[in-house]
């Protein structure tokens, strides 16, 4: 075959692959762009775990009319300069809304802050209609139906609702986490159900993972050459058979980073048996130009300039924690 451009909607199609994987995903991308428009309220429904619905609405700034059709064209992106390494919202690479858009209906209704008047438009396998008017008191609705309908083999990759549902949990749980301020309201399921009224730090902690935690885990707060760890990890006693519940975040991003993870481990090697696994809620603060979020398209990898530092500060910061509460034998020969 000669070599040739892929048509628009065919490459939609495979970048979509890579962002969208299931309904989880969708919700990711969209409850980041609420924080990025800097919502303080969001709110998330699902149907059919997220299968045949999912819409979130946020009270952020919203977007200027005449932007409307551009949001949902690839590419296209209102928070990167020309910088890429100088990122500090979730988002930079204009992908997510065409992505959803090239395998769902979606709806995109926003009253920009600053007009005076709501508009919409719709996307269907990559097709646009719209803008046209609409009603919306303030902020931002996505909605998005049908994921994959168009895309049969990807609908088979899907698990049943309550294991996707779950998924929906899980991503609405850890971005909550990571932003106490905001309240985070989650219907689909009765069992999905979730409602995070605002606070600090300690009260959203206590609300998603339990009271028990706080009660259970020590302060952690430490810095190393500019780069900041701050959270709570729990006592060696506290540990869980699996590690579902270590949460880190790297400048507010949740990331399921191995090398962050493998230092939380390493941290507790000697006051832990292998098979158990602490809780634990960390913040790494780094210069945005020390860290690249731009590894993977779902942004859940990141690489440090410098690993072994950020390595160090969490291993260092969370054995201090655990010694100087007395939990972990002292190395200095008191022992
Ligand atoms: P990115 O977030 O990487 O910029 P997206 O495809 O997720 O790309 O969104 C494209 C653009 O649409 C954003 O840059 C932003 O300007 C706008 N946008 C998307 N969602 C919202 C929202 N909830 N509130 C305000 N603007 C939004
Ligand atoms: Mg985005």
């Amino acid at each position: 075959m000669p070599i040739r451009q892929l048509p628009d909607d065919v490459i939609d199609q495979i970048a979509a692959g890579e962002v969208v994987e299931r309904p989880a995903s969708v919700v990711k991308e969209l409850v980041e762009n609420a924080l990025d428009a800097g919502a303080t309220r969001i709110a998330v429904a699902t149907a059919g775990g997220g299968k045949t619905l999912v819409r979130v609405s946020d009270d952020g700034g919203g977007i200027p009319p005449d932007e409307l059709t551009l949001a949902i064209r690839r590419h296209c992106t209102s928070k990167l300069g020309t910088d890429i390494l100088a990122i500090r919202s979730l988002g930079f690479r204009g992908e997510a809304l065409p992505s959803i858009g090239s395998v769902a209906r979606l709806t995109l209704r926003s009253r920009w802050e600053k007009g005076d008047g709501a508009e919409e438009v719709l996307v269907e396998n990559g097709r646009c209609e719209g803008p046209r008017p609409a009603a919306l008191g303030r902020g931002t609705v996505v909605e998005v139906r049908d994921l994959f309908h168009s895309v049969p083999a990807r609908l088979k990759f899907l698990k049943g609702e309550r294991a996707e549902s779950a998924a929906v949990t899980d991503v609405v749980r850890r971005i909550a986490l990571g932003h106490p301020e905001v309240r985070f309201e989650l219907s689909g399921t009765d069992r999905s159900n979730l409602v995070l009224e605002p606070g600090d730090e300690r009260k959203r902690i206590a609300d998603v993972l339990g009271a028990e935690f706080i009660d259970n885990a020590l302060p952690i707060d430490a810095e190393r050459e500019g780069v900041r760890l701050t959270g709570f990890a729990s006592i060696p006693t506290y540990g869980r058979g699996n590690a579902l519940q270590q949460y880190v975040f790297v400048n507010g991003r949740p990331v399921r980073d191995k090398m962050l993870l493998s230092a939380l481990r390493a941290a507790y090697s000697d006051v832990m048996a292998r098979d158990r696994h602490p809780v634990a809620v960390l913040h790494v603060g780094i210069d945005p130009a020390d860290v690249d979020v731009n590894v993977h398209p779902a942004k859940a990898d990141v690489r440090f300039r410098d690993p072994g530092l950020v390595r160090g500060l969490v291993v260092g910061a969370i054995r201090q924690a655990l010694g100087t509460s007395g939990l972990r034998p002292s190395t200095a020969g008191a022992a």
